[in-house]
């Protein structure tokens, strides 16, 4: 008697979902992420009570084909890579095909698109019960629209880990301002219950970046800081750093993004501390939004499914090059340290 057998593709898939997609900000994320991989300039979301009854983006990019809908909701489906050596050096946010077939899985997905190519849009409906999907016509402009309802409707014990409405929402709103950071290229916009909470344009010159740092991390983190825009062998590092006198009690205030993709990496945050370390109280900790440039082909993002570690091929050289930049760069306003705390 045979005890093993494959699973069938729609618990495998509710499975996977467990790795991505863990409350409603996981999934903005995801499908936030794609709308950038397709090039749009304007994404806007919407949010019903708190994600949970529905999530809707919208954005204006390239689109997706009639005939790939059906398929960009199955796993391991992907237009980004075909071969590991597109892995070794991938520039898109996505890449394991799995985003959408997971999401899926776990609540009444509805996705709605117009090729930059086609005539009309066409729309997909992919509910996690069963994964029988149709291709009807719609209206819609070139891009796509994805619409999320009644997340873990069928999984009621990933449901049951969700915390208030408030609390999701709020989560969903960091994962807004970290993306909407990591690209000032892109305009922006959230609607929460109805009512638009963010509404960021594109910002493309330095004082218009400059105001949109000021909106998501605060006025005070950005009339407190240096700007920093350092080159060398090939590794660009620009952003802004807090005075050591914008010291926080937590380590709340802390962007780094590596080429375009938010990350939390211990080699990085090590060198952004040591570079402080002379110039900040005991217990305080560092403010920043730092953007790391590199070639994509030195640095390894498929670490962990949510993609948030990165492994550095040289890592040795961008501590080195990390640490030299920031230590100069605080180093240069030295006078304005020692001041006390101001939080
Ligand atoms: P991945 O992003 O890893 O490729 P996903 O499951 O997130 O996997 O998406 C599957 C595919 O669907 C993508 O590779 C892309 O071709 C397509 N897709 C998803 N969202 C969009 C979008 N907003 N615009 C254009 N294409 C999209
Ligand atoms: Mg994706």
């Amino acid at each position: 008697m045979s005890e093993i057998s494959l699973l069938s593709p729609r618990l495998a898939n509710q499975i996977a979902a467990g790795e991505v997609v863990e409350r409603p900000a996981s999934v903005i994320k995801e499908v936030l992420e794609n709308s950038l991989d397709a090039g749009a300039t304007q994404l806007d979301v919407e949010i019903e009570a708190g994600g949970v009854k529905l999530m809707r983006v919208r954005d204006n990019g390239l689109g997706i084909a009639q005939d790939d809908l059906a398929m960009a909701l199955a796993r391991h489906a992907t237009s980004k890579i075909q071969d590991l050596d597109d892995l070794e050096a991938v520039a898109t946010l996505g890449f394991r095909g799995e985003a959408l077939a997971s999401i899926s899985s776990v609540s009444r997905l509805e996705l709605t698109s117009r090729h930059h190519r086609a005539e009309h849009a066409w729309t997909v409906k992919a509910e996690g019960r069963d994964m029988q999907t149709q291709v009807v016509p719609a209206a819609h402009p070139v891009g796509t629209t994805v619409e999320v309802r009644d997340l873990f409707f069928n999984t009621p014990a990933r449901r049951k880990f969700l915390r208030k409405d408030n609390t999701e929402y709020g989560r969903v709103e960091d994962v807004l301002k970290r993306l909407a950071l990591s690209r000032f290229g892109v305009g922006f916009s959230l609607k929460n219950n109805g009512r638009v909470v963010h509404s960021w344009r594109p910002a493309d010159s330095q004082i218009e970046q400059e105001r949109r740092v000021a909106q998501i991390c605060g006025p005070a983190f950005m009339s407190s800081t240096v700007h920093v825009d350092i080159e060398r062998a090939g590794l660009r590092l620009w952003g802004w750093v807090a005075l050591p006198t914008f010291s926080r009690s937590q380590a709340d205030l802390q962007h780094f993004f590596v080429n375009g993709r938010a990350i939390k990496d211990k080699l990085v945050t090590h060198a952004v501390r040591q570079a402080y370390q002379d110039v900040l109280y005991h217990g305080r900790h560092p403010a920043y939004a730092l953007y790391l440039e590199v070639d994509p082909a030195t640095v390894d993002v498929n670490v962990h499914p949510t993609k948030h570690e990165v492994r550095f091929r040289d890592g040795r050289l961008v501590h080195d090059f990390i640490f030299r930049s920031l230590h100069k760069a605080l180093a240069d306003v030295r006078p304005e340290a020692g001041t006390a705390p101001t939080n």
